[in-house]
């Protein structure tokens, strides 16, 4: 038997990494770090191991070097690196893509997970992507103005005013998960940090934008705020001087997401989730749902008409036949 660690709800082989797509925080510290060691060098070399990543035909890559580069900066969670005269390269790191610093140069790219290298004199930023499927990618534009379709419109909550805020939260009426996590509404945060934010502001993740009031929107704003820079704080303490190589949406600071079954920070009850499409929200129900817990597809099925509709119901249950554990739907393979 396979020795399996359980990490928050999900069963890990211990060799392998769960890979989610990096936020704000994480492309922050990216594009800081990226900054500190190549800013104002010259381009020398691109390597490129893998015709899919590269998704644009013109400029050609050879048209970059030689180039300065001049600023690093993210559009929504793309990274982009402005070379001399307005050349630009779009990464976008989606799923299992990764970032890291190499010095000297790195061995020659081959294409099985090292997908590019850009050497510079002092070094190379070379992007793996640690999966099968090939969905990083790399748009090479020329001039400014080539930039704008990668920008989805959603608010940056630190620069947006409330008002902005609010009009982009209420546009539509959804889930605040949802909301939180569209682009096209909030620009740069995704599946673990709207969990935390939904955490701090005491929200459920499936309140209905159009249900709250002007105030609770204020408390929500005020908690992407909150959270987003306390983890960009926390992340650049992490990578110090250094390269982040350690890019993951799950962190044993965190208060609920990857927490199923953990006990919440701030009430202690035990955080609950949600699974839905190839996603989950981790929410505490004493802090979010005034107790209430909420139907999941995947344990509603195993639970039939037996759904909890409370913690103390769920309690019950668990104590009973479904062991102590709370790991109902998903065990480890064996
Ligand atoms: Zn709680």
């Amino acid at each position: 038997m396979q020795a399996w660690t359980q990490y928050g709800s999900l069963f890990l082989d211990p060799k392998k990494e769960v890979f989610a797509m990096p936020e704000l925080p994480d492309i922050t510290v990216y594009v800081e770090r990226i900054q500190a060691m190549a800013q104002g060098q010259v381009l020398q070399g691109i390597r490129l191991a893998n015709p899919f990543l590269l998704r644009t035909a013109e400029p050609a890559p050879g048209e970059f070097i030689g180039r300065k580069l001049e600023q690093v900066f993210r559009i929504g969670k793309r990274i982009v690196l402005g070379f001399s005269d307005e050349h630009y390269a779009v990464i976008h790191l989606m799923i299992a893509g990764r970032l890291h610093w190499r010095v000297p140069k790195p061995p020659p790219v081959r294409g099985k997970t090292t997908l590019m290298s850009m050497d510079f004199s002092n070094g190379s930023l070379v992007l793996t992507e640690a999966s099968s499927k090939r969905r990083a990618s790399l748009h090479l534009v020329k001039g400014r103005k080539g930039l704008e379709v990668f920008d989805r419109g959603g608010v940056d909550v630190f620069s947006c005013s409330s008002e902005e805020f609010r009009e982009a939260i209420t546009r539509q009426n959804r889930t605040l998960k949802r909301a939180l996590t569209d682009p096209t509404v909030v620009d740069g945060i995704g599946n673990a940090y709207s969990d935390e934010i939904l955490h701090r502001a005491r929200l459920s993740p499936f309140a209905l934008t159009g249900s709250l009031g002007v105030e609770q929107i204020e408390i929500l704003h005020a908690a992407c705020k909150e959270v987003l820079s306390e983890w960009i704080d926390r992340l650049r303490a992490q990578s110090g001087s250094a390269f982040p190589e350690k890019v993951t949406a799950f962190h044993p600071e965190m208060a609920v997401h990857g927490k199923y079954g953990q006990p919440c920070p701030a009430c202690g009850s035990p955080v609950q989730r949600i699974v839905y499409a190839e996603n989950e929200a981790n929410y505490c129900p004493t802090c979010q749902t005034g107790g209430k817990v909420l139907a999941d597809r995947a344990l509603s099925r195993l639970l039939k008409n037996d759904w909890p509709k409370t913690l103390d119901e769920l309690e019950r249950l668990r104590s009973g036949s479904l062991g102590e554990d709370g790991a109902l739907g998903k065990g480890p393979k064996e």
